[in-house]
């Protein structure tokens, strides 16, 4: 049994509070861990170190080669212990268990990448009088904010703490409440590589407490959130007292497009990897599959026949090919949706209910869910599910296709199959999503921006651009020829 403590100003910390968070795997419903739920009091006290230590300059002036050589030791490190990382991931999100080590290997990736990115700073100089010389240099925001959610818990944190170390912020992180254990062991090993006291806080807790003190405090510089479109709003809100940075990554209702020269075994093949990896439970899952009439009889009978064999179980077990569900909540979510669809007159093709045998009613788990005969106005069309429940809808024409793809107030990700390069091409840059693929669907690689149109978000992580996310811009003139102006008359 875990017990798990914050990271403070460099000090592990048992939380004062009487209230705790039990965390159990989700495959068996065993206790795993007990984990701070931290006051408001305690996350301010977090935010002061982040600050003070920001406000030093211990982190932020060290060089870039320091800081780089620091995030390499923590990618070597994850690497390292990385079979201990991933059975905890599995214990406690529910994934299957190979899932869980890309994440892990994912982690000390990106931690890599980002100990490469900033050794290679863009500066910028401007031809402006030759007497001037004007430039730009990027700095680090100040103190970050980072609160994520259960569905990648290690990997969502590391996309936001590898780029805001490297840029040279402090850090206050807050991870989910279902699953917080592997983050500590991430702060283990930021301590074990010398992050200097202070520069990295982890405080657990409720988002209505530490999560929302994080969003509201002035000392809070900037806010990076990844989860859900409501709470991305009431952050938004939060943020606004001292008007800090935001970037949000926030839910998704994906389409994917099947044209009818794709090549078919590959596109349910996708179709069916898109929406149940994960058990669903992924952002930029293709909950949406949208199919050209002419195949789409084929097509539905191909995708169901293979959403029938799929193989649930817990995580850890072999031969599985989807997890559990993460929570008992998240279940009973996913199950009351089933029903909605129902109710609102779809097609119930297979699943639709909790799995219990052969052990899983020990656990949370819920049978690949295919609905057929849906438009576009029913709520399991247009609400993220977060669970393995996908939609399967027909179109006639290509511009039919990109409407009822664009008719969402989501804007995350989406995907197109066909055999035809400049029409998949074509429709594909008219789709209203960050994060596209043609002829497959949800790799991801972290050189590449990732985030959403519309509701879905505002920012990118990853690449580049997610290190600009915490960096400020500043401009610096100099005069080359030191003399006064001479404006005034006398
Ligand atoms: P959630 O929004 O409920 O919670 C996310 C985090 O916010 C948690 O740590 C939670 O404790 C905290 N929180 C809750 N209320 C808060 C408040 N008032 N103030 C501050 N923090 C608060 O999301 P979830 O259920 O953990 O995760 C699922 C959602 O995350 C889905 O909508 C999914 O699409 C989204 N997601 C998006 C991406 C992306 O890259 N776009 C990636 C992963 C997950």
């Amino acid at each position: 049994m875990l017990k798990l403590k914050n990271y403070i100003n460099g000090e592990w910390r048992s939380t004062s509070s009487e209230d705790v968070n039990v965390v159990i795997n989700p495959a068996n419903q065993e206790i795993i861990a007990y984990a701070p739920r931290s006051s408001k009091e305690e996350t301010e006290e977090a935010i002061r170190a982040a600050r003070v230590a920001f406000d030093s300059g211990i982190w932020s002036s060290k060089t870039t080669h320091e800081r780089a050589a620091i995030l390499n030791a923590i990618a070597d490190k994850i690497d390292e212990r990385a079979e201990e990382l991933t059975v905890l991931e599995t214990m406690d999100n529910g994934k299957r268990k190979d899932e869980a080590a890309f994440d892990i290997a994912d982690a000390a990736t990106c931690f890599r990448y980002y100990a490469g990115l900033i050794l290679h700073p863009e500066g910028e100089t401007y031809q402006v009088p030759d007497t001037v010389q004007s430039m730009v240099v990027k700095e680090p925001v100040g103190v970050a904010g980072l609160i994520v959610p259960w569905n990648f818990p290690l990997l969502m944190g590391v996309w936001k703490i590898a780029p805001a170390l490297a840029a040279g912020n402090s850090i206050v992180y807050k991870p989910a409440e279902l699953t917080p254990i592997t983050t500590t062991k991430l702060f283990e090993i930021m301590e074990e590589v010398g992050i200097p006291k202070g520069v990295a806080n982890l405080v657990m807790g409720r988002g209505s407490v530490v999560g929302q003190t994080i969003a509201e405090s002035k000392d809070v510089d900037l806010v990076s959130f990844t989860g859900s479109t409501e709470v991305g709003r009431e952050i938004m809100r939060a943020a606004a007292g001292n008007l800090k940075k935001i970037s949000l990554e926030l839910g998704g209702k994906s389409p994917n497009i099947v044209f009818a020269d794709a090549d078919l075994e590959t596109a349910v093949d996708y179709g069916l990897f898109g929406i149940f990896f994960g058990s669903g439970q992924v952002c930029s899952s293709g909950s949406r599959i949208l199919v050209e009439e002419s195949i789409y009889d084929e097509y539905v009978a191909r995708y169901v026949e293979r959403a029938k064999n799929i193989k649930v179980g817990p995580g850890l077990q072999e031969g599985i090919d989807v997890g559990a569900i993460v929570s008992e909540g998240q279940m009973n979510s996913i199950l009351e949706y089933i029903e909605i669809g129902k109710l609102e007159g779809a097609t119930l093709a297979t699943g639709g209910y909790r799995l219990t045998e052969n052990g899983l009613d020990k656990g949370f788990f819920i049978a690949p869910t295919v609905f057929i005969d849906v438009t576009n106005d029913m709520r399991i069309v247009r609400e993220e599910i977060f669970g393995p429940v996908v939609t399967i809808q027909k179109f006639s024409t290509e511009e039919e296709a990109i409407r009822l793809a664009n008719d969402s107030d989501y804007g995350l990700a989406g995907a197109v199959f066909s055999n035809d390069g400049a029409k998949a091409l074509r429709v594909i840059k008219q789709i209203r999503a960050g994060i596209t693929w043609i002829n497959y669907y949800h790799p991801t690689y972290v050189e590449a921006p990732w985030g959403g149109y519309k509701q879905s978000g505002i920012g990118r992580s990853l690449g580049k651009y997610g290190l600009d996310d915490f960096q400020e811009i500043k401009q610096i003139n100099v005069q080359l020829n030191v003399q006064p102006i001479n404006w005034f008359t006398s």
